[in-house]
């Protein structure tokens, strides 16, 4: 009788093991069948008479190399550099006029660009490069948004970050949080995350119909707002209507800007003045390589 017991306890043990070492066999299996894939896989990329030391070592050297990003940066003439400074106001699929870009308008775009090696600079290195020639991308171009729509963080900002293209906005510093425009909150997270803000004044004026303690206001005030809000320093003014005059130019300068945009259509080149820099307007319809300089 005891010795039945005994047995039972034995092959109950027994079962129970059983049952164990199946489940945990089971996970083996997967685990060591993907190992052998993953196995085979390096094999089939290996060739086979490639010692393995060396082999991981070529493979560290590929993940170094694919970390360092670069953009094929080189120095050219000052002179000859032609900047295209792309210039967009509303991305929205209510095109009521022609400064809204539809948003699948607008993906193809940033996909072109992507695809075509263009590299978006930030408006904080295109002082430099504009006045040095020096680190100069291959195919620089700047995006630029005039106004701070709302729909440039709901609909342009989802799609730049798609394809972690770098952006710029010009935000009226009146209009942060109002009716469809975005606010500071929206700023804050944009900024953080690859589109830097700059200035397009407080009231959005036409800055040559005020006398010159007006326009510094304007453009001194606005800078500070932005500054608190994202903590990035604003070096750029872009003229709201493309109205400036001499006195513009001048205020900008005393505000601490370094550069000022207009709305004339050509690419940027340091020869047409820092505070007078030209952009290319984005219409809806237009391909971008029928703008882009060839
Ligand atoms: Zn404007």
């Amino acid at each position: 009788m005891r010795k039945g017991k005994g047995i039972l306890i034995l092959l109950i043990l027994f079962l129970l093991l059983l049952v164990a070492a199946v489940g945990c066999g089971n996970d083996q299996k997967e685990v060591s069948n993907k190992a052998a894939q993953a196995e085979t896989e390096k094999k089939k990329e290996t060739p086979a008479n490639e010692p393995r030391e060396q082999t991981a070592a070529k493979d560290e050297k590929q993940q170094s190399e694919q970390a360092v990003f670069t953009r094929g940066e080189h120095d050219e003439a000052p002179d000859s550099l032609a900047i295209p400074v792309l210039m967009y106001h509303s991305i929205n699929e209510d095109v009521k006029n022609n400064l809204i870009i539809p948003p699948n308008e607008f993906d193809e775009q940033m996909k072109w660009l992507k695809d075509n090696g263009y590299h978006p600079l930030y408006l904080r290195e295109l002082g430099d490069i504009l006045e040095t020639g020096k680190n100069v991308p291959e195919k620089p171009i700047v995006i630029t948004f005039d106004d701070g729509y709302l729909d440039n963080y709901t609909n342009a900002y989802p799609i730049l970050k798609k394809y972690a293209l770098p952006a710029n906005i010009f935000v009226i510093t009146s209009k942060i949080g109002a009716d469809n425009h975005f606010d500071e909150q929206a700023m804050k997270e944009m900024a953080a995350n690859g589109i830097e803000m700059e200035s397009h004044t407080v009231h959005h004026p036409e800055l040559n119909q005020l006398p010159y303690e007006a326009q510094l206001r304007e453009l001194t005030d606005s800078k500070k707002c932005i500054e608190t809000i994202t903590g990035q320093e604003v070096n750029s003014i872009c003229y709201p209507v493309g109205r400036y005059n001499e006195e513009t130019e001048r205020a900008a300068q005393e505000a601490g800007y370094r550069m000022g945009f207009t709305i004339e259509n050509s690419t940027a080149n340091k020869n047409q003045g820092m505070y007078r820099l030209k952009r290319l307007r984005v219409s809806p319809g237009i391909k971008l390589e029928a703008i882009l300089p060839q």
